[in-house]
């Protein structure tokens, strides 16, 4: 690999480029252990790397959300699967983080376990009548006694088929009000919970997607997350963590393809001359190192400023920027990869074989990125509304 290259992998801080890459290094053997067996015996060999456990709040540089960041790129640089690596950024940064910093003690001592492994969270918010606006969800939780009963349906939800716990987003009051969302952590082996449909997917194949059913399911108070009513406040400190970190997991990935793509373009010969020695080749590997460097400046700037303890309600519009611009940069580096391989693109047994529908996906998932244009627009000022 060339110096301007390494250069353009490094840009971050010496301790946080250190943490990666000793990352990488204690996780490569494990990866290629891990490859080919079945979802959670691959969980739980990442598990067992640490990459699950938080550093403790206020640790110092690299403070706890850098060095999960940091983890979670070294891990896709050892070439550990894109779907794996998926499940886990989520689960870290879309609920481990959420639940330790924001929703309260109490609810993270009933999931603080999950950093072993053992036990896995999902994420249950979309049902099948749409993702997008929370206010059409039809899961009802309502009061009886100390308790309530959830009834309803959640689907499209990553890790559903296999988690042990899922954060469920119920509506406790009719109206389309903020304060008519609760959110719950609910046990999935109580009475009236059922797996449903298992969703066979083009993008993340690795971990499994299904659906989660309630009936009747009678859940204690303190299932409560926050208090009722505030199941949107919860909604937006998970969603503006995922929005803010999450597109970490891709950051292995892109520099792996970056890297590999180099490569074939200064080996290759074409015309009578090495392929990278056409000015249309060297522009779309610059586009690709661009690609790369604005998603990792940005992706650990956001792990700083929530390191620093900025509350994620100021966050809001930098993480909907930071999730747009690098899911979009991700599909663009996997265009342009994806043009250079020419055929061997699309034939999976190459080492060029190009992956183009995971990438897509995150520019749907937490938060499909028009509707995330919209909110962003919204906080500038404009009276836009989704
Ligand atoms: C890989 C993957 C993993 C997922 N994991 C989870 C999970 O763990 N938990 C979970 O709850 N959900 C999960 N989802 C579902 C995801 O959150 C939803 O797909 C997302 O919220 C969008 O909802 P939808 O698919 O119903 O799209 P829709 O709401 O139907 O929107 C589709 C498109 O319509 C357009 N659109 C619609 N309304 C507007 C508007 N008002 N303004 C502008 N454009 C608009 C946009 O282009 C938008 O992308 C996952 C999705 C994917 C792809």
């Amino acid at each position: 690999m060339s110096a301007a290259l390494a250069s353009v992998l490094r840009s971050g801080a010496p301790e946080t480029e250190q943490l990666v890459d000793d990352f990488r290094d204690l996780a490569e053997p494990v990866v290629r252990q891990a490859e080919g067996k079945d979802f959670l015996a691959q969980w739980q060999a990442m598990a067992d790397l640490g990459v699950l456990r938080l550093a403790p709040p206020g640790a110092t540089a690299p403070g706890p959300v850098t060095r999960s960041l940091a983890m979670i790129e070294g891990l896709g640089l050892a070439g550990a699967d894109p779907g794996l690596c998926y499940a886990l950024t989520s689960q870290i940064f879309g609920m481990q983080f959420p639940l330790r910093d924001a929703v309260g003690a109490d609810a993270w001592q009933r999931v603080a376990d999950v950093q072993e492994g053992g036990a896995l969270l999902c994420h249950a918010l979309t049902e099948r009548g749409g993702g997008s606006d929370p206010f059409s969800m039809r899961t009802r939780a309502r009061r009886e006694g100390e308790g309530f009963v959830l009834d309803g349906a959640k689907t499209f939800i990553t890790a559903a088929p296999v988690a042990d716990r899922a954060i469920v987003f119920a509506r406790t009051a009719e109206e389309r009000s903020p304060f008519a969302l609760s959110a719950f952590l609910v046990p999935l082996d109580l009475p009236g919970v059922r797996r449903g449909e298992t969703f066979t997917k083009t993008a993340l194949p690795t971990v499994p997607m299904g659906e989660l059913l309630f009936d009747e399911v009678r859940l204690p108070g303190s299932a409560l997350l926050g208090r009722q009513g505030s199941g949107l406040a919860v909604m937006a400190s998970t969603t503006a963590w995922e929005r803010a970190v999450i597109l970490g997991y891709a950051l292995g990935p892109m520099r792996r393809l970056l890297a590999r793509t180099v490569e074939w373009a200064a080996e290759r010969n074409h015309f009578g001359r090495r392929m990278g020695a056409s000015h249309q080749v060297a522009a779309r590997v610059s586009d690709m190192a661009l690609a790369l460097h604005r998603s990792r400046v940005q992706l650990y700037a956001m792990a700083a400023r929530l390191d620093a303890g900025t509350p994620t309600r100021l966050l809001a519009a930098e993480a909907a920027l930071t999730k747009i611009s690098v899911s979009e940069d991700y599909v663009r580096l996997t265009g342009h990869a994806t043009a250079l391989a020419g055929v061997r693109a699309f034939l999976p047994g190459f080492d060029l074989a190009a992956d183009l529908a995971s990438p897509a996906a995150a520019l749907t998932y937490a938060g499909p990125n028009d509707l995330l244009r919209v909110n962003v627009a919204r906080q500038l000022g404009l009276p836009v509304e989704n």
